[in-house]
């Protein structure tokens, strides 16, 4: 069965005066801070080992699913596939990224998806899950190169994985009270005002820890409001290195969308990003593109704004 899409384009500035404008949010909120525009590094070598080289290409972002089919109660037939994803952006051979929910059919359990996957023919499956296990500690699982799937919402950034133009972010010690990707967000924000513009990519905690949750299995009774669903969440307070896959759209242009959303992993540990716990010590260094299109997939027709954060 073919999902339901909606794309619509996003406003695409220039990349050095989104640098810019990134910049000076970064300084406001960071000890230090530069944001460039940088030929992309080869991110399949260390440190950051992805899947592809780049992010250029036909760079454009997915919002699948969401929050609603998860809360107040589980809708467990909302399962997706990250190659057919792929097809419904409209690049079939992409390279995604992204932060959604685990293939609870083969994990067992509801779990957090950290999505990293080449599709095509030179098919590459990089994509983690973390999950609570039966001591309630965090798990981490690469997952098989067959298991592409996902479940109930993913938001994701789909490019020909190519190298190019990108932005690159450095920022360390935080002076501020605004966690890296909402700083991000809300320049766009308040500099573009009721033109969306997004970003995808990735951001790595060089050095300190960053307060993370993991879902653990879906819950019984239905989760009615934000409390609820904090004492469901399991939260951890996870040190560096981690290395996140990251969307952010500034503004909702009215598709009922989650506006930043990005999960990590470590050594042995992994989950959904809130902010980092040591101002004093962090380090992020992160890498985005800017999104020509936002494709809404399967959105649900009943919604709400629990559980966003
Ligand atoms: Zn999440």
């Amino acid at each position: 069965m073919s999902l339901p899409v909606e794309r619509q384009p996003l406003h695409v500035p220039p990349m050095e005066e989104v640098a810019a404008v990134l910049q000076s949010a970064v300084r406001k909120n960071f000890a230090e801070g530069t944001v460039t525009v940088v030929e992309c590094p080869d991110l399949t070598k260390k440190p950051y080992c992805l899947g592809a080289a780049g992010l250029c290409g036909s760079p454009r972002l997915a919002d699948v699913g969401g929050v609603p089919y998860l809360i107040p109660l589980v809708q467990k037939d909302k399962l997706y596939d990250v190659k057919d994803l792929a097809k419904s952006v409209e690049l079939p051979d992409s390279f995604v990224v992204g932060a959604g929910a685990g293939p609870h059919a083969y994990v067992g359990v509801n779990s957090e998806l950290i999505a990293h996957v080449v599709t095509g023919d030179k098919g590459l499956n990089e994509s983690r899950i973390a999950k609570i296990d039966a001591a309630a500690k965090c798990e981490l699982q690469k997952l098989p190169q067959n298991q592409t799937g996902c479940a109930l919402m993913l938001n994701m950034f789909a490019s020909e994985g190519r190298r190019g133009k990108v932005l690159r972010v450095w920022a360390k010690k935080r002076t501020g009270e605004t966690n890296l990707v909402s700083c991000l967000r809300q320049a766009l924000e308040s500099h573009y005002g009721e033109k969306p513009v997004g970003l995808g990519g990735t951001f790595r905690l060089v050095n300190g820890s960053a307060k993370c949750h993991v879902m653990p299995e879906f819950s019984t009774v239905p989760l009615t409001c934000d409390d609820d669903v904090n004492k469901w969440l399991h939260f951890f307070d996870f040190p560096a290195p981690m290395m996140f896959m990251s969307t952010l759209v500034s503004k909702d242009p009215g598709l009922d969308l989650r506006v930043e959303h990005s999960h990590g992993y470590g050594q042995d540990y992994g989950g959904h990003y809130h902010y980092d716990t040591t101002p004093d010590t962090v380090e992020y260094e992160a890498f985005y593109n800017i999104a020509e299109y936002m494709f809404r997939i399967d959105r649900p027709q009943v919604t709400h704004n629990v559980g966003r954060d």
